[in-house]
């Protein structure tokens, strides 16, 4: 069976690229029927942010995503974690190291002078018992380092990338247990990922050049190493990394803008994956039916946020208007257009136009408050101010005095008769009667108005406009 799992350092509010990595595994996972799992990595005490927990959870829940057991908190197997380092020191395969932060930092100094790759010397690689003895007898503080491999390569056949080898040498010996008991990410996740079962650890290509450690750590254990599958970076429209100056890495901003969630989801599955054809629209079940590794590419994916409009428009006209309104009404109650008795109607009228739920609230005050406009605009550029005139008192006499319809065809069909009883053209009463209603030159079309505004109101704008003349 297919593990995989998605395991966040707790550190702040989720980036697209975080989420991104979840989406990936989740839809392995659940393609081949196997199990995702979610792993808070939160041994990096002086980064954790205890909020974060709660971000990521939300934005999982809010994608459609859920994983499989019990969340795992990996600082609650901090002594899990710290008896196979000492495992690891017993074998010969880690060692104690006492070297000072100061050492540390000198050591840094002397090899960026030096123009030399940065990493630890090995100073206490070798230390005879007797140093060892009197250093712990001293009660001198010390982490563990992982012995790294002096020659030999690691070699993985990564799930994207094909045959990947890289030299152990190029890798210092990392600390895989600190001074305060606990564990690193590069041990603490491989002892993780072992026991849970994990197969497949997706995630991103800067995590590479830390895979011969774990490939060498994972040996060491006597494991068997998972497949390795490295996905390609994000990059912004100027082909750089996804990053704050492209706008909004949060992932819950997204939600926040009017981003539907099966749209996210979507568009993320689209980082990086396609399915072999021009499709671009996937519901989650087509996603989880569709998703293949092999199928993501090694090429950096663009974010393209005027896809992800488009694709937000679509779902944004596939979606019940009840279920929208209810959105919108949570996500911007203090809207003017949110408070109106007709914004169901509103919303049913301006749906196909939105690229976000935001959107509604912008431009949109024409419903609240009929704009001042110029009398020109209520001349169609085929028409004349007689003719406007003419065609605008006839919509207003028959709308008046005809039974009133509440249906946008049978509104159409009352102007449609006003063409044909005045002998005028559509552009001499569709125009202005739209005008009339929205007081602006784009707008939804004025059987829809009429429908969204009900008899009164349309009348009463309709009079104002015939006032103008
Ligand atoms: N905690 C790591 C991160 O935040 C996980 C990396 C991995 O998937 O192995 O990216």
């Amino acid at each position: 069976m297919i593990v995989t799992r998605f395991a966040p350092s707790p550190t702040g509010k989720p980036h697209v690229g975080n989420i991104r990595t979840a989406v990936f595994s989740y839809l392995w996972a659940k393609h081949n029927k196997g199990k995702f799992l979610l792993r808070i990595e939160d041994t990096d005490r002086a980064r954790f942010v205890p909020e974060a927990v709660k971000y990521i959870e939300e934005a999982l829940s809010w994608l459609g995503i859920s994983y499989d057991d019990e969340m795992v908190y990996q600082s609650e197997r901090k002594e899990v974690h710290k008896e196979y380092a000492e495992k690891l020191v017993k074998e010969g395969k880690a060692y104690k190291c006492f070297c000072t932060k100061e050492r540390l930092e000198k050591l840094r100094g002397e090899q960026e002078k030096n123009k030399r790759p940065p990493g630890y010397d090995g100073k206490c690689r070798n230390l005879s018992n007797s140093e060892l003895d009197k250093l712990e007898k001293e009660r001198k503080s010390y982490v563990i380092r992982f012995k790294m491999p002096d020659t030999g390569k690691a070699v993985w056949d990564d799930g994207i990338r094909g045959k990947m080898e890289i030299d152990y040498a190029v890798s210092d010996d990392q600390v895989i247990l600190k001074a305060d008991g606990y564990p690193t990410y590069h041990l603490a996740s491989i002892v993780d990922d072992h026991e849970a079962g994990v197969t497949d650890v997706i995630r991103g290509e800067e995590w590479i050049s830390s895979t011969p450690k774990h490939v060498a750590i994972h040996k060491a254990l006597g494991f068997r190493h998972p497949k390795y599958s490295h996905m390609p970076h994000i990059i912004g429209p100027d082909k750089k990394k996804l990053s704050k100056r492209h706008g909004d890495t949060a992932i819950m901003d997204y939600r926040d803008k009017g981003y539907l969630p099966e749209s996210m989801l979507n568009f993320l599955a689209l980082l990086g994956w396609n399915d072999g054809t021009e499709k671009e629209l996937f519901s989650h079940d087509e996603l989880v039916a569709s998703f293949d590794l092999v199928r993501v590419g090694k090429a950096p994916a663009v974010f393209d946020l005027s896809k992800l409009n488009w694709l937000n428009g679509q779902y944004i006209r596939e979606t019940n208007t009840k279920k929208l309104k209810k959105e919108i009404e949570t996500l911007y109650p203090k809207a003017d257009i949110v408070k109106l008795d007709n914004f169901e109607r509103i919303l049913e009228v301006e749906k196909s136009r939105l690229a976000t739920l935001e959107d509604i609230t912008k431009d949109t005050d024409y419903f609240v408050k009929l704009p001042k406009y110029e009398s020109k605009l209520l001349v169609f550029k085929k028409s004349t101010k007689e003719n406007t005139k003419k065609g605008l008192r006839a919509a207003y006499e028959k709308l008046s005095s005809e039974k009133w319809e509440d249906d946008v065809e049978k509104l159409s069909n009352i102007l449609a008769v006003v063409v044909e009883d005045t002998g005028l053209s559509n552009g001499d009463i569709f125009w202005p009667v739209r005008v009339a209603l929205s007081g602006k030159e784009n707008s939804p079309s004025p059987a829809e108005l009429l429908w969204v505004f009900g008899k009164d109101e349309s009348l009463r704008r309709l009079r104002k406009a015939l006032r103008k003349f």
